[in-house]
């Protein structure tokens, strides 16, 4: 997989895998064209009609969301968590409706990243385990 932007946005992003902005491409998540200034990945997808090895354009907070969940999912309302899962409340509902693919992509990544800061400010604040007494 090789990825592209103006500086290395994960870990996985090594400079040799490094690609041109694929600028105007359409992304295969959320359909908007690669803008200029994006930031993102190649993925070789295999296309039958080709019968060959192609690569497909995706934003980075696009292929993101697809590794770490719908916002939706992450809050406990999804369905694949089973028929115990709540509804969402109807003002969320609303929200994500006005929201295009890309805007709930952005915002499951961004509360993805958010909890693993809070998760590790945890385990870093967390006093060193001593033994009671
Ligand atoms: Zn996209
Ligand atoms: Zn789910």
């Amino acid at each position: 997989m090789r990825w592209f932007g103006a500086r290395p946005w994960a870990p996985a992003c090594e400079p040799s895998l490094r690609t041109e902005i694929p600028t105007g491409a359409p992304c295969g998540y959320c359909e908007e064209p690669i803008e200029e200034d994006a930031f993102g990945v190649l993925l070789p997808i295999f296309s039958a009609d080709v019968g060959a090895v192609s690569e497909q354009a995706m934003h980075a907070e696009c292929f993101l969301r697809q590794l770490v969940g719908s916002l939706e999912h992450q809050l406990g309302f999804c369905g694949c968590l089973g028929s115990l899962a709540p509804d969402p409340p109807p003002a969320f509902t609303e929200i994500m409706t006005r929201l295009s693919l890309r805007e709930q992509a952005v915002l499951a990544v961004g509360y993805f990243m958010k909890e693993q800061k809070k998760a590790q400010r945890k385990t870093r604040g967390a006093p060193a385990q001593r033994a009671v007494n």
